[in-house]
């Protein structure tokens, strides 16, 4: 693969600056480019530099574009390990189909992935918390206004190194139901990790922040009745002993971070469901004590727990504002594979060679 050097590096965050999150970004990217004659071609790691487009570029108007999180890991042994990269790239497809795409190649796209990491090696952090965040995007880049899907495409993979995702680490978050705004309905785009999903999702999040919320939980569009999601993250109730998250039905993002909870939790043999969560269910079990825990989980954020719920003005702890035991277990049990303290029971480390 082609790679164009540039001439003079930037400074790297010191040791010990507060990385937060897509902050700072790396030396380098990955690009390859679609046109309708040539398909995927010009695949190469080039500077990472501004770049002009014409302002009638299509994504600008009509947010025909998608993207992934992953992250790489740098392992005890100096090695790099990205968490399940190929889930990434099957679902990033699966957006792509969704929003008029032309499916990309895997193989170009994860080589240029590895090409990219053992040129970036010294970006990837290495206190605990940290990682080098891994951000594959598509942006239709045809000069138009008409309403159509696009012929032309610029795919990249930017980097960068990233602390916790929530200002306040892993202290427990605080969530504002949202009965009003939604974020996504059933045949509309909440499936696909497109860009428009989180424009929509600004004002909720703006008017819990301004609250003193860290997140929106949002409710299905059609009763908001039933939990969905936070935007960034899948969620999980512990409600008397069983591990619950809200089933798959069309408007919610398949996280992968989500699927491997659930593998883990299966091995490990407690009680787990995917099916319709109800609200009333959760303040109830807050009500009650039968909620246990709640936590999300996303790459960003990997696993957090969730300490507050406002539902209707009605304010809810949970576990009294602390990380519970299976949210604790499945943090150390998933950090502990990415950060390769644990052993890669599941063949979820791809090492990068
Ligand atoms: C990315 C994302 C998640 C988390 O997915 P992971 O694959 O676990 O990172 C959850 N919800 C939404 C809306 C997302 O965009």
């Amino acid at each position: 693969m082609e790679i164009i050097q540039r001439n003079v590096l930037k400074e790297k965050p010191k040791k010990g600056t507060a990385l937060g999150f897509g902050r700072f970004f790396t030396d380098y990217m990955f690009t390859m480019k679609y046109t309708a004659s040539k398909v995927w071609h010009d695949a190469k790691i080039e500077p990472n530099e501004p770049k002009s487009f014409d302002l009638a570029t299509s994504v600008f108007h009509y947010a025909q574009g998608i993207f992934e999180g992953m992250k790489a890991f740098l392992q005890p042994d100096g090695e790099i390990a990205v968490f399940r990269p190929e889930e990434n790239w099957a679902r990033m497809n699966r957006s792509a189909a969704r929003m008029c795409i032309p499916q990309f190649p895997v193989e170009t796209a994860q080589k240029g992935l590895e090409t990219l990491l053992k040129l970036e090696k010294d970006w990837i952090p290495n206190e605990k918390g940290t990682a080098l965040y891994i951000r594959p995007t598509i942006v239709a880049t045809r000069i138009m206004l008409g309403v159509h899907a696009s012929t032309e495409y610029l795919f990249f993979i930017i980097l960068s190194p990233v602390g916790s995702y929530y200002a306040h680490g892993l202290e427990p978050t605080k969530l504002l139901v949202e009965d009003f705004y939604v974020r996504s309905s059933i045949g509309g785009t909440g499936e696909a990790k497109c860009l428009g999903n989180y424009a929509a999702s600004m004002k909720a999040a703006e008017l819990a922040e301004e609250k003193g919320f860290d997140q929106v939980l949002w409710l299905d569009s059609n009763e908001k009745k039933y939990v969905e999601e936070v935007g960034s993250m899948n969620m999980f109730f512990v409600l008397d002993g069983e591990v619950v998250t809200p089933a798959l039905v069309g408007s919610i993002l398949p996280g992968i971070t989500r699927k491997s909870c659930l593998q883990v939790l299966k091995e490990k043999g407690y009680r787990v469901s995917e099916r319709r969560i109800s609200i009333d269910e959760v303040v109830e079990g807050a009500r009650n004590g039968t909620l246990q825990e709640a936590f999300g989980t996303g790459t960003a954020a990997v696993i957090s727990p969730v300490g507050f719920i406002r539902y209707r003005e009605q304010d809810y702890t949970i576990n009294n504002g602390k990380m519970g035991t299976i949210t604790k277990m499945l943090y150390d049990t998933i950090t502990g594979i990415q950060y390769g303290t644990l052993p890669d029971d599941y063949g979820w480390r791809s090492i990068i060679r």
